[in-house]
């Protein structure tokens, strides 16, 4: 079976285009063609790109190079319009990616910082006036990809169903950016017209597979068009990478896991903090160069009974005390194989008080499809989803 980023285009920034053309013969201004082709228009075959005279097209099929834009496999729609696909690769493995129409970016919770949805009224009629066909409901200007990173995950949080994957292996930097081309491609949006968010929250950890992460997500500002200040990354706690994640110079907004408020607790719950602990953790967050308008977002799954009791509210106040940040509770779904339950409605609104009462802005999450986005891999369990052959 080939390497996929041996020969996909996918995956290839400006500079590496100009490279390979060049090496073909080829002037220049070819690599600009090739990066529409791939990255704007979101083509799937060589013979499409009109823009490339013949000869080259069959130059590259030669080279036995193609754009390798990757596969709906299958997709599955909420009530809500939340969709799942399910997206393969050349080697036969495949990821979840989820499409959530008036998505927020994976960060409000309770809709008061959702946006005042003038802006995407707005969009959403200059996109009719432009023919853009939107299925009925959707307000492009708000809708949310969620990405996957990894085949699987190999951080084994106790709670998630994808470390009961494991991990199979990283996804290249083309494979991270092809999921968001194929979903824009299908649902008929493209940026930077239509305002997408996106979230780096689905199977895997990014700061795991971190130059793949950090170079899709500058193919995505550069290439695609879509705003770094739209995209949110989710890690589980990689202390080193969030370090090395406040230098770069292309960086979505930072999330961390955290789910619970003390060391004890959240070494029982997502292992790697017998690693980082949350002294190094709560440090690093502390020390992130944070910029203008932005802060971090911690993610807290509440367990029923192990770590969403008022005092542990307490003390998570006290350990965010004086950071620039915000909480977003999740009151987690059960799935298969995993030993924990949903704490009542009455004990996350509790959780939540204690924490607002400290001055910590913190929201829950609404009960919509996109509660799978509420912590890295929870995807594959916590959405009701309606399987649809077509949306
Ligand atoms: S919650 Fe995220 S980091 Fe933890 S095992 Fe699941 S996918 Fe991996």
């Amino acid at each position: 079976m080939k390497d996929p980023s041996q020969v996909a285009l996918l995956g290839l920034d400006h500079t590496e285009l100009t490279l390979l053309v060049k090496g073909l013969g080829e002037p220049g201004y070819r690599a600009k063609q090739l990066g529409d082709a791939v990255y704007r228009q979101r083509l799937e075959l060589l013979d499409e790109i009109s823009t490339l005279p013949q000869p080259f097209r069959f130059k590259l099929a030669e080279k036995d190079i193609r754009i390798g834009l990757p596969k709906i496999e299958n997709r599955f729609v909420s009530q809500d319009g939340t969709v799942r696909y399910l997206i393969g690769f050349a080697d036969g493995q495949s990821v979840e990616t989820v499409w959530m129409p008036e998505g927020d970016g994976g960060e409000a919770g309770d809709g008061s910082e959702a946006g005042d949805g003038s802006e995407a009224g707005t969009e959403e009629l200059l996109a009719e006036q432009n023919g853009r066909g939107y299925r009925q409901g959707q307000n492009p200007g708000r809708s949310t990809i969620c990405i996957s990173s990894q085949v699987g995950c190999a951080v084994d949080c106790q709670f998630c169903l994808t470390a009961l994957l494991g991990v199979k292996r990283n996804l290249t930097a083309g494979e991270i950016v092809g999921q968001v081309c194929a979903v824009l491609k299908d649902q008929n949006v493209s940026p930077p017209e239509d305002r997408i968010n996106l979230v780096f929250m689905g199977m895997g950890e990014p700061f795991l597979n971190y130059d793949n992460f950090i170079k899709a997500a500058r193919l995505l500002v550069e290439e695609v068009g879509i705003a770094e200040r739209r995209m949110t990354v989710s890690t589980a706690g990689i202390v080193p990478r969030i370090h090395d994640f406040g230098k770069e110079k292309i960086r979505p907004k930072l999330a961390i896991s955290l789910n619970a408020p003390n060391d004890e607790l959240r070494a029982r719950i997502m292992p790697l903090n017998k690693k980082w602990n949350l002294e190094m953790l709560i440090s690093a967050a502390r020390e992130y160069p944070l910029r203008t308008r932005e802060w971090v977002t911690f993610e807290y799954v509440l367990l029923g009974g192990v770590n969403d009791a008022p005092e542990n509210a307490k003390e998570v106040a006290d350990l965010l005390r004086g950071l620039r940040c915000k909480v977003n509770l999740i009151a987690l779904n059960p799935g298969p194989g995993i030993d924990f339950t949903t704490p009542e409605a009455e004990r996350v609104a509790a959780f939540q008080n204690v924490l607002r009462d400290a001055g910590t802005a913190t929201f829950v999450r609404r009960p919509r499809g996109r509660d799978i986005y509420a912590a890295c891999g929870q995807l594959k369990r916590t959405v009701e989803i309606a399987t649809s052959p077509a949306l």
